[in-house]
């Protein structure tokens, strides 16, 4: 009798036991990979990560270096890729291999600044830096994928990461699209720092949430002459101050002014900036033409170019109205309902963008201002990731993928 007891409690608690287990691998909630993240195994590697990048950036399109490492760490963890995809991008798998198919997108290049911050991992690259945090997005993105690998068998579908070029240049996304990275795939993630919003907590909205964005390059020719005989001249500079005035009132004369738009001449030996989130080709338009104009009114010839060095324009990024429920959600289970921050809309331009028009897409803002308030704007030679933050990014990126993949009601089981 005392044997048969003991029998069937040693049952019992192996039943358990195995319960207790399965249970275990089947809940990855977001607060377990926000644990994950943090702990030294993956936050000291992805601090190294982060730092390796930040000595030697890479602008778009040359992300030579920036690529091998990614594919070796991808390697280190067992996790398949295709390369390359748009020169220097990479793209990989952890799950099924079968529908859905779920992406999640850092972006690899650097700018073309000298860096101003010293410190002991400062850009080793003269001109060159990582001002806008392109380090700290693609150590989110290994981050996460570490951990996804590690819970790959309680995966119902397919992660597929992003490892995307040439941002800055508003070309990396729309040639990766050309390349087939999104094939299957049936949403998309992306996550920007930012020093505007506290650490820990992360900003978004359902709609707009940044312009569509391009640049403009005008050369206006004239004819040389004595300044003290103007009338044997063509003055070129008349010409280009006229334009810059004219460019000025297509903002405020034809837009509604509770639209947003902004014409910035930035230099004038040079070109500027477009942005608006509603009539941007029209925009593009009227400035050529008011530039041509101009420069013919003033009795120059003009010449505009929208895609100077090959820096494209791109339209808004729109957030999908699902896709934001599901994130808040999942930001507010994984940080506390005070970590949600509704943003409001950006004039900045993202080559997310063309992601989020091909397929539906949710791009949001991770903060990482501490109380010392001195992580500086991007895009300035003050730049500085808050290393702290890459934990959230990562968490993040990695809850939203599981939570998508379960939360997927969508059936058709294609093959890899
Ligand atoms: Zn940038
Ligand atoms: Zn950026």
């Amino acid at each position: 009798m005392a044997i048969n007891k003991f029998l069937l409690f040693a049952l019992t608690f192996q039943l358990l036991l195995i319960l207790h287990v399965s249970s275990e691998s089947s809940l990855i909630t977001p607060k377990k990979f926000l644990e994950l993240a943090k702990s030294p195994e993956v936050f000291d590697w992805m601090v190294r990560i982060r730092r390796k990048l930040h000595e030697n950036p890479e602008l778009g399109f040359e992300e030579f270096e920036t690529s091998k490492l990614i594919r070796s760490e991808l390697d280190l963890l067992g996790v398949k890729f295709r390369y390359p995809v748009a020169v220097t991008g990479v793209v990989g798998y952890i799950g099924t291999g079968e529908a859905p198919f779920v992406a999640l997108r850092a972006d690899m290049d650097a700018l073309p600044m000298q860096e101003a911050v010293e410190w002991e991992h400062k850009s080793k690259v003269p001109g060159k830096m990582h001002a806008c945090g392109h380090d700290g997005h693609v150590a989110m993105l290994l981050g996460a994928a570490k951990m996804l690998q590690e819970h790959r068998h309680d995966l119902q579908g397919t992660v597929v990461l992003i490892f995307q070029p040439a941002e800055e240049v508003f070309a990396g996304a729309k040639k990766m699209i050309e390349e087939g990275a999104l094939k299957h795939v049936e949403a998309i993630f992306g996550i920007h720092l930012a020093n505007w919003i506290p650490l820990g907590k992360t900003a978004s909205l359902a709609g707009s949430i940044l312009a569509g964005s391009g640049f403009f390059e005008a050369v206006i020719t004239g004819k040389g002459g004595h300044a003290a005989i103007p009338q044997h001249t063509i003055d070129p500079v008349i010409a280009a101050s006229s334009v810059v005035l004219s460019l000025q009132h297509l903002v405020s004369r034809e837009t509604d002014p509770l639209d947003s738009k902004v014409v910035t001449v930035s230099k004038v030996h040079g070109g500027g900036t477009l942005r608006a989130f509603k009539g941007f080709s029209q925009l593009q338009q009227r400035v050529k033409e008011v530039i041509t104009m101009q420069a013919t009114v003033n009795r120059c010839n003009a010449s505009v170019n929208l895609t100077p060095e090959g820096k494209e324009s791109v339209p808004p990024t729109v957030n999908d109205m699902n896709l934001h429920k599901q994130f808040k959600n999942m930001v507010k289970d994984l940080l506390g309902e005070e970590s949600f921050v509704e943003a409001s809309p950006l004039m900045g331009g993202e080559d997310f963008s063309n992601f989020a028009e091909a397929i539906p897409g949710h791009f949001s803002f991770l903060g990482m201002q501490d109380d010392t308030k001195s992580y500086a704007s991007f895009h300035s030679s003050l730049y500085r990731v808050n290393e702290d933050a890459l934990p959230y990014g990562a968490a993040i990126h990695a809850s939203m993928a599981v939570q998508y993949l379960r939360d997927s009601n969508k059936g058709s089981r294609d093959e890899l």
